[in-house]
């Protein structure tokens, strides 16, 4: 196909998944305009807020070339690939060739990087990245490398300046929002602003039960972290940065209760030593070895029932594939898998039931509906005392 037939091709499937959303239908002619593509699950880093951290890539594994023929079947339609999953994707075998097809398909990407590595051969794809989301959570060394354990400040300082020179303009600093950085948010920005960064983006921690860092989620210190961004919003706009935060924090400081939670913040100790890894790794074993590992995963906070209107963008237009080539509707959860079908049973099904008005239950701390990202979800109520009305 030329490079207008591309366009057009992309540009009629987009008409056509708007008409189909409309009318409610729930076997779509239409195919994913965004995909998510879990190029390995494997990762040089072990961070402390991540499974890598006790995992060990004990799970990991590159995606292999059949799924990587199956993201060529639907690239002629889509028009963004988002290549990660829960590895970093310039390890991957397939990243290359990942790359060449999302050029000759005229798909941009997107990625999260650790930046440990930056292969030459990488070099001439630039061009092909809307963005590239940089983790860094360390502004210097010993901050740097005792959260991100595994991993060498150097050569990520050193990869950043690399990158920012050849794409600067795609590239935003990407931050866990938690005990550990919020009282740091300053040095961060300061370390962006040096590097040429001029976007910064906060997310959410997903505490884990195995890691057991619910003492670091921000949720428990409500209104020091209120206070902590606002600070950080003043120094972002003095040095022009985009400043981007979950938007779930008290706009008001209650100054009593908020000295109380800084002083609560500053008492905390770093815990994630190389004993801590090794014990939670020694659990990890026990529980993979009985298959019950997967039980150790959270489970939802929100149990009442959820109205919505509309239907969840990722469901109406994205696919998610993972490492074993599987389809399912996002990357925020495996409840639902369409196997292979992007119109299987599971996906007619789940269509359905957003078009019935009920937000299905796997999605009810969905941090796309809490940062309210989806543009197609309405969510009239969330029963959950911790959270604002969505
Ligand atoms: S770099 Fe990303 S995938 Fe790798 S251990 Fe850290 S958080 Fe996990
Ligand atoms: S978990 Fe979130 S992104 Fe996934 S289907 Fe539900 S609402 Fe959509």
């Amino acid at each position: 196909m030329d490079d207008s037939r591309q366009t057009q091709a992309k540009r009629l499937n987009s008409l056509l998944a708007e008409n189909e959303i409309q009318n409610k239908v729930v076997v779509y002619r239409h195919w994913p305009e965004v995909i998510q593509m879990e190029l390995t699950s494997r990762c040089n880093g072990q961070c402390v807020m991540c499974r890598h951290y006790y995992e060990w890539n004990d799970c990991g594994k590159d995606i292999d070339e059949s799924a990587m023929d199956k993201l060529e079947a639907l690239l002629p339609w889509c028009r963004l690939v988002l290549i990660n999953g829960y590895g970093e994707p310039m390890l991957s075998g397939q990243f290359l060739r990942c790359m060449e097809l999302l050029k000759t398909y005229h798909a941009k990407a997107m990625m999260t990087t650790n930046l440990s590595v930056l292969p030459e051969e990488a070099f001439e794809y630039l061009s092909v990245f809307e963005s590239i989301n940089v983790s860094c959570n360390g502004a210097e060394k010993e901050d740097y490398e005792r959260i991100h354990r595994g991993l060498h400040f150097e050569k990520f300082d050193s990869n950043l300046g690399k990158l920012m020179h050849m794409c600067g303009d795609v590239v935003s600093l990407s931050c866990v929002a938690m005990a550990e950085t919020v009282t740091r948010m300053d040095d961060l920005l300061l370390f962006a602003y040096r590097h040429g960064v001029r976007s910064v983006r906060f997310g959410r921690l997903g505490v884990n039960r195995m890691i057991r860092n619910d003492e670091q989620d921000l949720l428990r210190y409500p209104q020091a972290a209120a206070y902590y961004f606002s600070k950080a919003e003043k120094l972002a706009a003095q040095l022009g940065i985009a400043l981007a935060y979950p938007g779930y924090y008290p706009g008001a400081v209650d100054c009593r209760q908020c000295e109380r939670e800084i002083d609560e913040l500053a008492g905390l100790r770093f815990r994630y030593d190389a004993d801590h890894q090794r014990e939670i790794w020694e659990e990890f074993l026990q529980y993979h070895s009985k298959n019950v590992y997967e039980n150790r995963e959270p489970a939802p906070k929100n149990d009442g029932p959820v109205s919505c209107k509309g239907i969840c963008d990722w469901v109406a237009k994205g696919l998610y594939i993972d490492v074993n080539g599987r389809y399912f509707p996002c990357c925020e959860s495996k409840c639902v898998c369409y196997g292979d079908d992007w119109n299987s049973d599971a996906a007619q099904s789940l269509r359905g039931e957003f078009y019935a008005g009920k937000l299905p239950s796997f999605c009810r701390n969905c941090p796309f509906i809490i940062n309210n990202e989806l543009q197609l979800l309405r969510c009239e109520r969330i029963a959950d005392e911790n959270r604002i009305d969505l």
